[in-house]
Parts: structure tokens; C-alpha cells; sequence
């Protein structure tokens, strides 16, 4: 019989992980099924609980939250036998729409006791793990102003103004790209590296990337004029950012970005610094929880 750990951010959401805790202890009930839940205290908390969770034995982690929360259950399992769940709860639910996770709680619950299986690759950059999508250049620089707080906004109005700030502030920088057959030099708006097709909270930045098939799939976006980055910018929740001319989609695995300057890397709700960024991947070494396809 298959045992739980839920590992909750309380304030992932604003608070919506936390708010679907009595449905999901109610049904758990019902199900008559073994679980315990953890509720982190502040930022990197949920990695030591995931970790603790698979050394006391239960077998399936769940990460209540958004996309950082289940990047700290990931680093935590990995090397461990430990499957990997989410329940979405957060602002950003990416994962979870990945692996085909319901919004609503009665089908995800059903979910959680299906117990489908599914095994995923797992990607490692800069000594962190993650499973969906890393972003480098304007995108990481946007979210990492958001971190800093851009008061009095907040949510989408910070989103916006970070965005608008970045449009005026930001400069691409040189990058020394190796996809794993030679070296090159470009100057790109960003690149986006990744076993899952969105980040952000919905932006299809990798469309046809596959979660299993051993390759990241990576997006190169050349350099664009500002305003045309604005015209362009709503393209990528459709998928179809990839049909512009600056834009150049790879299949490899194995990346490495060096650059002369520290620039940020937005990893699953993380915000990383670095000047040089190895990727590697393993294939299918994650079992995941899967929805119904
Ligand atoms: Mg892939």
C-alpha cells in the first residue's frame, strides 16, 4: 500500500496551496490510505522535508504549490525511490500541467490514489536539479527583478512593470554556446533549455519538447528590437514564438553557455547567477505521477 508525504507551502499561491489542504485531508481520509503532510517554513525548506520524507520510507512525495515548491521536492528525491507528485497551488503551475495534473481537487486527488507512473528525464545545472524549463537572458532578468520587489506592485502589475523596466534596461550579452558539436558565439535575447514545454506560467517556449526522450530541447532567440519584442511577446503562449526568423529550436544533451559576465538563469521559481551554465540530462529517471492523458 502505497504511503504519502505532502510537503505544503502555505503561502504558494497567495495562499491557494494552502486552501486546498481540507479537501485534500478529506478525501486522503476517505481513501483510507497511509499519508502525513509538512508544511515549509520559508524558502529551500521543502528540499530537507522531501529528503527526510523518502529516508522515512513513504513512497510517494507530493509537492503542494507552485513550480519552486515542486523544484525543492525534486532536489530532495532525486537518488532516492521516491516518486515525485504535485498538486498545483501556486502562480506558476507549469509541471503540473507537464504531467497532466487536473485544476480542480476531487480529479487530482483521484490522481494521487491512480498512481500512474511515469518516467521523466531529469536536467542538472550549476548543482541544481529540475525537470521542466531553465531560462537565460531577458526572461531570467524580468523574473529576477520581480524577486527583488518593484513596491507598491504586485502579481501581474509587478510582472508588467518589470517587464517595461527590463524593455528600457536591459542588454543582451555575448554567449559562447556549445550544443554538444562546436562551439559558437551569439548574442541572443534569451535561450531556453528544457525537458518540459512552458515556463512562466504558461509561455510555450519549447512546444515540441518530449519529457522522455533523453534531449533537452533548447530555443536560441537572436537578438530583437524592443518593440518588436512587445509585438512578439504574446506569441509564446501559443507556441508559436518558434516561427520567427531570430528564433533557432535544437535538440541535444548536452549544453554549455559561458559568458563574461554573472547574468541570472530563472530555474523553476529559482533565481541562479552564473557565467558559465552545464547542462546535463538523464534520461527517464524521475517516476512522476501521471494524469490522465
Ligand atoms: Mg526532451
Amino acid at each position: 500500500m502505497s504511503s504519502y508525504k505532502f510537503i505544503v507551502n502555505p503561502i504558494a499561491g497567495g495562499g491557494k496551496a494552502y486552501s486546498l489542504m481540507p479537501g485534500l485531508i478529506a478525501f486522503m481520509k476517505k481513501s483510507g490510505k497511509d499519508f502525513d503532510i509538512y508544511e515549509t517554513q520559508g524558502p529551500q525548506d521543502a528540499i530537507e522535508a522531501a529528503r527526510n520524507a523518502a529516508k522515512d520510507g513513504y513512497d510517494i512525495v507530493v509537492a503542494v504549490g507552485g513550480d519552486g515548491t515542486l523544484n525543492e521536492v525534486l532536489n530532495g528525491i532525486v537518488g532516492t525511490e521516491a516518486i515525485l507528485a504535485v498538486v498545483p497551488g501556486g502562480k506558476g503551475n507549469d509541471f503540473a500541467t507537464a504531467v497532466k495534473m487536473p485544476s480542480a481537487i476531487e480529479p487530482v486527488c483521484q490522481v494521487l490514489l491512480d498512481a500512474n507512473i511515469k518516467l521523466i528525464d531529469l536536467g542538472k545545472v550549476m548543482d541544481r536539479y529540475f525537470i521542466n524549463s531553465v531560462g537565460i537572458g531577458f526572461d531570467a532578468a524580468v523574473a529576477e527583478r520581480v524577486n527583488r520587489g518593484v513596491k507598491p506592485f504586485k502579481g501581474v502589475s509587478a510582472y508588467i512593470y518589470a517587464v517595461l523596466e527590463m524593455l528600457i534596461s536591459y542588454k543582451t550579452i555575448e554567449m559562447e554556446i556549445d550544443l554538444g558539436d562546436g562551439l559558437f558565439t551569439c548574442k541572443p535575447t534569451l535561450v531556453a533549455v528544457g525537458i518540459g514545454q512552458a515556463y512562466g506560467g504558461g509561455m510555450k517556449i519549447l512546444p515540441d519538447a518530449i519529457q522522455d526522450d533523453g534531449l533537452f530541447d533548447v530555443c536560441i532567440l537572436d537578438e530583437i528590437k524592443k518593440p518588436l519584442m512587445l509585438y512578439h511577446f504574446p506569441k509564446v503562449f501559443k507556441g508559436k514564438l518558434k516561427h520567427l526568423k531570430e528564433s533557432k529550436m535544437f535538440r541535444t544533451k548536452e549544453v554549455k553557455i559561458k559568458m563574461s559576465d554573472l547574468r541570472p538563469m530563472h530555474l523553476e521559481g529559482e533565481i541562479l547567477r552564473g557565467d558559465y551554465m552545464h547542462f546535463t540530462i538523464e534520461e527517464k529517471a524521475v517516476p512522476v505521477l501521471y494524469g490522465p492523458e
